[in-house]
């Protein structure tokens, strides 16, 4: 009895020795691992350190074919292009270099102050004499969209060369911006032109809303922002712009067509139109580039005509439902008081 005990207990300090041994090994593995995590992710770390420095020192142009594969947009701009700089501030001081996007970031920087103090003047300045402040909110909607499309814009051309996701995420809030400039010009064109006909003007704000809204989830898938869907998406704005054709006929045969006031309206609906298809239609066709590839890396580039066209559009916009609401708002209340028009 005594020998099995013994045996017994050298066996239990056996099994006990083993066990501490197992821990002390296990112990070393995990510091070992720790160990080298650090390492790597200081050597990481150095790396991503070196490559900001590299970049914040200087970063120089480079051709279509040497950029990475996300930034290939357009073969037709065949130098002039900033390579991959992942750093927020160094794509910011960029705005202030020529390369190929600096077109397309001044265009709507530009645009987007112009709107801004467009607001604040039209605010404070009784541009049109609204007597029911209330309804200034119909004017705030369209500057609103504005604002909002020319800055994401303008964010989405300056940082389109940070990094894979960084550029995805600004190109989908750059077509959402699309979607709300389209919304909010719509709102006091058919709010003023359907002043006194409650169905219609809720009908088409209700119309212009759900296809904002519809068009900004499509903007939201990842292929939509690809160069082979290019064609596909203008084509969804332009139908999107294009559904203002129904209020617009509505429009002319409520008022009639050939009276001064409706042919000065839809005049500049139609201007209107025409700058924003023409517009999208460069844009789709990547024109003139696509002629003479290479000859037009830094200036007048399809893209650059495009923000032009859509700032010289929203301008018209501006001057052409200030005209409609001011004349609107000249004829007073809706007559007789109170009736709601179908
Ligand atoms: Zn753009």
């Amino acid at each position: 009895m005594t020998l099995l005990a013994k045996e017994n207990d050298q066996g239990s300090l056996l099994r006990k020795r083993e066990n501490k041994l197992e821990e002390a090994n296990k112990e070393i593995t995990e510091i070992n691992e720790k160990t080298e995590d650090n390492c790597d992710n200081q050597l990481e770390n150095e790396d991503i350190n070196k490559n900001k420095q590299l970049v914040n020192r200087k970063w120089s142009l480079c051709s279509f074919t040497e950029l990475p594969s996300w930034l290939q947009d357009n073969e037709y701009i065949t130098f002039g292009h900033r390579p991959p700089i992942p750093c927020v501030k160094t794509c910011f001081q960029s705005i202030f270099r020529i390369h190929a996007e600096t077109g397309n970031i001044w265009t709507h920087l530009v645009g987007c102050i112009l709107f801004i103090g467009i607001t604040v003047y039209f605010t404070y300045s009784q541009y049109v004499k609204i007597p029911d402040s209330k309804e200034t909110w119909v004017f705030l909607a369209f500057f609103a969209g504005a604002i909002l499309y020319l800055g994401f814009s303008t964010i989405f051309h300056t940082l389109y060369c940070h990094s894979q996701n960084v550029s995805k995420l600004f190109s989908k809030l750059d077509y959402c911006g699309i979607s709300l400039l389209i919304m909010g010009s719509f709102v006091p064109w058919v709010y003023f032109g359907f002043y006194c006909h409650f169905v219609p003007k809720v009908l088409y704000l209700v119309m212009v809303c759900t296809l904002g809204i519809s068009t900004m989830c499509v903007s939201l898938i990842d292929k939509f922002s690809t160069p082979t869907w290019r064609p596909f998406r203008a084509g969804v704005f332009m139908t999107f712009g294009l559904s203002a054709v129904f209020p617009a006929l509505h429009y002319g045969f409520q008022e009639g067509w050939f009276n001064h006031i409706s042919q000065k309206n839809l005049g500049w609906l139609v201007l209107m139109g025409v700058l924003y298809i023409a517009g999208a239609l460069l844009y789709a066709l990547r024109v003139p580039e696509r002629w003479y590839p290479g000859k037009f890396d830094f200036w007048f580039h399809s893209h650059q005509i495009f923000h032009v066209f859509v700032v010289a559009a929203a301008l018209v916009h501006f001057h052409g439902v200030t005209e409609l609401a001011t004349h609107r708002l000249s004829l007073g209340a809706c007559d007789p008081p109170g009736l709601i028009k179908m």
